[in-house]
């Protein structure tokens, strides 16, 4: 599809990446690691003498997801701050809630699934990106939940203290 300029519509959410959603990157500078996840970012290791980081790297969010507007299907790609809207956690939380229980990404594709959103979606500053991106989203079901609280429910998993 294509845009000119940033532009809102309302979507239903068909079904979204379950096997590659997210990606690291240093947690200093936030520029992206390769996914081994022994690997350091060389900018910061060459140029801070010290670590006062517990982590070197975090989890951001980056997800294709498939959309349907009342005319089209189409593939957006939905990065860390929409992603939370949606999910309700950081792509750290979810990545290791999603190692301790199984098929959470397939479990959390199926409550997703069919969500009427109000996107907002620009074309991506890079020209040859591939997909529109999600620069906003905004569940339109007044009970919407973020996925995470619903796979705690589904899971069993209490949640506070
Ligand atoms: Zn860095």
């Amino acid at each position: 599809m294509e845009i000119e300029k940033p532009t809102t519509m309302m979507c239903t959410l068909l079904a979204m990446e379950q096997t590659n959603f997210c990606y690291r990157v240093c947690s200093v500078c936030e520029r992206t690691l390769p996914d081994n996840p022994t690997s350091l970012c060389n900018f910061c290791n060459l140029n801070s003498s010290k670590q006062s980081h517990s982590s070197p790297s975090k989890r951001l969010f980056r997800i294709l997801m498939s959309v349907a507007s009342d005319t089209r299907v189409f593939t957006v790609i939905c990065f860390d701050r929409a992603a939370k809207v949606l999910f309700g956690c950081s792509a750290d939380e979810f990545f290791d809630f999603a190692k301790l229980h199984p098929f959470t990404a397939a479990t959390a594709n199926r409550i997703l699934e069919g969500e009427m959103i109000k996107v907002t979606l620009s074309r991506p500053k890079n020209g040859n990106a591939e997909h529109l991106r999600v620069s906003q989203v905004f569940p339109l079901r007044s009970g919407f939940q973020p996925a995470i609280q619903t796979l705690k429910e589904f899971y069993g998993v209490r949640t506070g203290s």
